[in-house]
């Protein structure tokens, strides 16, 4: 653990606001900086990376949904677009840049709960010269296109000093050195405004058909300046466009006390797809680009405060819907905790169900900008309780999925429905088909997932009901869910095959969510979940005498949809649920428990990088040995408390724990929420510690890609159905609560069928709210 003043991010608190700083450059810290400060309105995400050049670090924007295949055969991946924040001053010769020596102070400040980041930079580029660089931006969250800047240098010290400062558009931008646009053009209206457009490649190859089908960026640029009144009147601006970057610049000549301000304006389009995601505080049209609405008078300030103060008051109430107070909480914990909630709020494409949420968000190339099981369940808890519409709107984006999914099971035999692994903007199947090299082989290990790691469709059917529960939305559940849960059901009925031998039902060679195990029989957690979602549809049918309708979804796809329901009810009746051997161990699958357990799994567990495991040994051994990659059975104990007694549990949560690296950021939040649900609260304390730091920690490396969204999201459900113990029995919305000690009570206002329940919870056997 480093010492306070060795840290790299700092937090404190100061009148009610919570900011995360950095008091130093540190260069290798430049891209995770980007990620865990990425200005993000579900729209669009512009990385936090500084706006001077920097030598690391990654720049550019995303936005939701918008995926591009650069090559046949490529999987499409989450387009870094533009860099839309650079920033370029010029002394004399010389660029400022955080990496030269002439830096000579450096503060950055992150505050999760308004979403601004705000940076000082002192520079010293020559004898006597002295500058102070600030910059404030936000990401509306008002008018989702809108990203705005404010700039201030002062000339702290110095005589005549020349300075060219320019507001750059860059669309050289490449997603690791992948160019998604074939062409970029960029043009400049009323002597003000820059226009960058990049058109995205057809693929070289692919069908042109499709390619067409995804709209150009359009970036709209407008700078307001203001400067010393005796250099008004030179100062005039030049526009220049080089290769693919177009850049508004300005000359001035300081003396000490002289300062130049300037408000940055700038709008991403790629279609008209987004939504304001608050409509009465003008979202939309600001008004603020064009002068005569605002009025020339404006400073850059006002402007920019004025367009600030929608966002904020956008963003406050969005938050204050989901927000989530623990009363005795550390600063580290309140500081996570409004770190994960921006970032929730910020990674939700709003109003939208044509995509989804990915494994990295909007912060970042990792995962190429995929969707995964993340989604559904490290995410949608979170809004299935405090934003409903939006949890039903990416459900939405799965349903629209199916006739793929349908296709994707029929590839492989199967009837129903068998979702991506890894998805984009639409149900195609993205999972690359290898991974990291081996070093071993001295070749690229194939991944597995998009052919065996099937639990995703059950997932899926899991969101539908958790959605389903805590809203009671039958509209919801008749025109689209029970669609999802049929198909699914289908998919399990068919890919269960009854063994003569066992007299059961059996789902062989899987890959659970523990991807240290491939090609495995009956994992525990798959046909749990197959059959939770088989037999939870099979009741809803019953309860509302919907069989009718059930045969009438089914007709669409399959000849005959009775014999369908009849299928699902016999896979259903006779799956084999693997319970607890003599010794009370559950097994994770068919020959987990024979196999031996990794030795000196400490460490791999703390070893500073993730899945050394696989340099020291080949993916076949790994797979031979008892080690898991992360949460697994724990996984089904959080999801399903009371599944088995406690004691089971507990036996359980202890075995499988002593065997898992944790090499998946998804691995401790749930591990934190199925030890809270037990009781035993120096273990979940523990994880939960250890959740906390996915991301904020002292480790450059880590999140450089983007920040690990479903951990954000894991570490809420751990809060909220690990600690507070919240869960649906029958028509009720209850907790069972296991507080840490120091937590005196945890509010919230969850939605639970409808209405708005504010709750507090204390530390009490239990606490029946409705
Ligand atoms: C995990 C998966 C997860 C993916 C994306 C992998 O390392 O094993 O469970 O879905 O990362 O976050």
């Amino acid at each position: 653990m480093p010492t306070d003043e060795n840290r790299h991010y700092h937090y404190k608190e100061e009148n009610q606001k919570i900011l995360i700083t950095e008091h130093a450059y540190e260069p290798e810290f430049e891209a995770k900086s980007g990620a865990l400060f990425c200005q993000s309105n579900g729209y669009l995400g512009v990385r936090g990376a500084a706006a001077l050049p920097t030598l690391y670090g990654s720049r550019g924007t995303s936005v939701a949904g918008y995926y591009h295949r650069a090559f046949p055969g490529q999987p499409k991946e989450l387009v870094s677009g533009p860099d839309i924040a650079g920033l370029r001053i010029r002394f004399r010769r010389r660029e400022l840049s955080p990496d030269s020596p002439s830096l000579k102070g450096f503060e950055r400040s992150f505050c999760p709960q308004d979403a601004q980041l705000t940076s000082s930079m002192v520079f010293e580029p020559g004898e006597k010269v002295r500058l102070l660089v600030e910059e404030r931006r936000f990401a509306s969250f008002a008018d989702p296109h809108l990203f705005c800047q404010y700039i201030r240098i002062v000339c702290r010290e110095g005589s005549g000093v020349p300075l060219f400062v320019s507001a750059v558009l860059d669309a050289g931008v490449t997603n690791g050195g992948v160019c998604h646009f074939s062409e970029v053009s960029g043009s400049v209206k009323d002597r003000r405004v820059m226009q960058l457009r990049a058109v995205p490649g057809t693929g070289a190859g692919e069908d042109p058909e499709q390619a067409q089908g995804l709209p150009a960026w359009m970036v709209t640029s407008r700078t307001f300046w203001s400067c010393p009144e005796r250099q008004a009147d030179q100062a005039q601006s030049v526009f220049a466009l080089k290769g693919r970057s177009l850049r508004e610049t300005r000359e001035y000549c300081l003396e000490a006390g002289d300062e130049l301000e300037l408000v940055r304006f700038t709008r991403v389009e790629t279609d008209g797809l987004t939504e304001p995601v608050c409509e009465d505080t003008g979202g939309g049209e600001t008004g603020l680009m064009s002068e005569e609405k605002a009025g020339e008078s404006l400073s850059p300030l006002r402007r920019y405060l004025e367009a600030f103060g929608q966002h904020e008051e956008c963003l406050r109430r969005l938050r204050m819907q989901g927000e989530i107070r623990i009363a005795g909480a550390s600063t580290e914990e309140r500081t996570v905790l409004s770190l994960a909630q921006y970032h929730l709020l910020a990674m939700v494409p709003w109003g939208r169900s044509d995509c989804s949420v990915a494994a990295k968000a909007l912060t970042g190339e990792g995962y190429k900008g995929h969707v995964f099981w993340d989604n559904e369940l490290f995410i949608q808890p979170y809004l299935v309780l405090f934003y409903p519409e939006q949890a039903k709107a990416t459900l939405r984006y799965r349903c629209d999925q199916l006739d793929d999914a349908v296709r994707k099971a029929a590839a492989f035999g199967y009837d129903g429905a068998l979702f991506p692994w890894e998805s984009a903007a639409d149900g195609e199947e993205q999972t690359p088909p290898t991974a990291a090299i081996n070093i071993h082989t001295g070749k690229a290990n194939p991944v597995w997932s998009a052919l065996k790691e099937h639990h995703i469709s059950a997932d899926v059917g899991y969101a539908v009901l958790q959605y389903f529960d805590f809203t009671g939305d039958a509209e919801f559940l008749m025109k689209y869910g029970l669609e999802i849960l049929l198909e699914v059901s289908l998919f399990w009925a068919s890919r269960a095959v009854w063994s003569g031998q066992n007299k059961r039902y059996e789902i062989l060679d899987v890959i659970g969510p523990d991807e240290y195990t491939e090609h495995i029989d009956n994992n525990a957690y798959t046909n749990y979940m197959a059959h939770y979602v088989m037999n939870r549809t099979l009741q809803l049918l019953e309860e509302s005498e919907a069989w009718g309708e059930a045969e009438r979804i089914l007709q669409k796809r399959h000849e005959d949809p009775h014999a369908a329901l009849l299928k699902i009810r016999s896979v259903r009746d006779g799956l084999y649920l693997p319970g607890p051997e003599s010794n009370g161990i559950i097994p994770q699958d068919d020959t987990f428990l024979s196999k031996k357990p990794l030795e000196n799994i400490e460490y791999y567990r703390e070893a500073p990088v993730r899945q050394v495991v696989l340099q020291d040994y080949s993916r076949d051994q790994v797979v031979d040995m008892q080690v898991l990659k992360q949460a697994d059975l724990v996984m089904l104990f959080s999801l399903f408390p009371d599944l088995f007694d406690r004691e089971t549990v507990r036996k359980n949560l202890a075995f499988y724990a002593d065997r898992t690296v944790h090499d998946s950021s998804l691995s401790y939040c749930m591990h934190a929420c199925a030890f809270a649900q037990t009781g035993d609260m120096d273990s979940a304390e523990a994880f939960f510690r250890r959740s906390l730091s996915i991301d904020l920690n002292e480790n450059p490396f880590e999140s450089a890609d983007g920040i690990h969204a479903a951990a954000m999201g894991g570490m809420l459900i751990s809060i909220l159905f690990g600690f507070a113990g919240l869960h649906v029995r029958g028509q009720r919305l209850c907790a069972s609560p296991h507080l840490p000690e120091r937590w005196k009570r945890v509010e919230c206002t969850p939605r639970f069928r409808g209405e708005a329940v504010p709750l507090t919870i204390v530390n009490e056997e239990e606490t029946w709210q409705r």
